[in-house]
């Protein structure tokens, strides 16, 4: 990218590392939103300060390889504009696959790209982080054939919370910025969404925030610090900052939860849970896009479709209804407190998510990653976790089959 180009394209990003950031969010405003690969039968939404107009529908690669390539092809075609990876995903092939995919037609200039950085191992150490963010950061720029990224997301913040402000990873961040590499910042978490946003926004120093947020967490009574009411207080907040947001595991074991939707018009339509749980965050104000995941070109024509689907308010609230009865976990965390043995339910019913959806490989050695004490086995059925569970899922059992699963 050249210079002159960069400084173009941004003014909020590198306003926001020298300027401060209420200068940066002036300039933003100011500035024309930036456009990319734009097709009439795709939605686009402001990604917030980064005055990028993203596609509702994010590329999601955790799989990505060379040989899912078309997939991303025909969605590119489709108008998708936004593309997520990370360092972790298949070991750097999903960028390598993606950096060949950008290489090509001159596509770099017509795609925003994220890439994710998973440094958990030094924040929890509190050593190397600095260094260890740039060199990875050159790496993955190495494998998305790219000399910049438009998004760099802190992986996983929910782990240990106080990594949101952590400053060693901020200053790397930011100095990714002035030096070109990087046009803003963002971070990712998977348990917490609305007490890590919150953070984010407070601290100031983020342009993007990529939130797990669901049709499941959205409904259940008593859900605590990730119910609807905490959520929607984190998003009005985010919204203040101009902090533009993207959800994932939007759909996240949507089989189960929605297997047994009946309103008549959906059923009619013949939409998939997938193409639902993806519209129904969309609706979310607030949110701005959804990464979806896809494994062949059916899915693909699918999450193609979700913008142009039209959701009434009855239809949502018969979603919210058939959500909260299915007892289904939805990763709120409020049985971790509870479990006096460390057992860290909430993974591991994650990662049998993980499984069950085909992806066994991940799901395994994701389970082999915990300590011996956190995995199913350490869990002496006391029960007092399901006490806690706001969604009441039959959490002794649901280990008992994942440890099968996975162990
Ligand atoms: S039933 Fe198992 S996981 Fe639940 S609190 Fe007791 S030991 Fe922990
Ligand atoms: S089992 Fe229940 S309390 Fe535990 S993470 Fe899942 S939904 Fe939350």
């Amino acid at each position: 990218m050249e210079r002159r180009e960069f400084l173009r394209c941004t003014a909020a990003g590198v306003g926001a590392a020298l300027l401060g950031n209420g200068l940066s969010r002036a300039l933003a405003a100011e500035s024309p939103p930036e456009r990319r690969n734009e097709r009439p039968s795709m939605k686009y939404a402001r990604l917030g300060r980064t005055n990028l107009m993203v596609s509702q529908i994010c590329h999601g690669s955790l799989h990505t390889n060379k040989e899912r390539l078309p997939l991303l092809a025909r969605l590119y075609e489709g108008g998708v504009n936004l593309i997520d990876s990370s360092e972790i995903y298949g070991g750097g092939r999903s960028e390598e696959a993606i950096g060949e995919f950008l290489s090509q037609d001159n596509r770099r200039k017509s795609a925003f790209v994220i890439t994710k950085m998973d440094i958990r191992a030094q924040l929890k150490a509190g050593a190397g982080v600095y260094q260890t963010a740039m060199a990875r950061a050159a790496a993955s720029l190495k494998r998305l054939r790219t000399d910049y990224v438009d998004i760099l997301i802190l992986h996983g913040c929910s782990t240990l919370i106080d990594w949101v402000t952590n400053e060693e990873w901020l200053r790397a961040a930011e100095d990714l910025k002035k030096q070109g590499k990087v046009r803003f910042i963002g971070l990712s978490e998977h348990a917490k969404p609305a007490e890590v946003l919150k953070l984010a926004a407070a601290s100031g120093r983020y342009d993007v925030a990529m939130v797990a947020f669901s049709l499941i967490k959205g409904e259940w009574p008593g859900l605590g610090r990730t119910d609807i009411q905490a959520m929607d207080e984190a998003l009005k907040i985010a919204k203040e900052k101009d902090i533009g947001i993207i959800v994932m595991k939007a759909a996240l074991r949507a089989e189960e939860i929605l297997a047994k939707v009946s309103e008549p018009k959906l059923r009619k339509a013949g939409f998939s849970t997938y193409q639902l749980c993806y519209r129904y965050v969309l609706g979310v104000p607030g949110v701005h896009a959804v990464v979806c995941g896809m494994s062949n070109m059916t899915h693909v024509e699918e999450n193609l479709a979700v913008p142009g689907i039209d959701l009434a308010a009855r239809e949502v609230d018969h979603l919210r209804r058939v959500a909260a009865a299915s007892r289904v976990c939805g990763f709120c965390g409020t049985c971790l407190g509870a479990c006096p043995n460390r057992v860290a339910v909430q993974d591991i019913l994650r990662f049998h998510g993980y499984f069950t959806h085909g992806h066994r490989a991940h799901a395994r050695a994701e389970y082999a990653a915990l300590e011996p004490d956190r995995q199913a086995g350490a869990c002496r059925g006391c029960g007092r976790c399901e006490g806690k569970c706001p969604a009441g899922v039959p959490i002794r059992l649901r280990l008992g089959e994942a440890h099968d699963a996975l162990a």
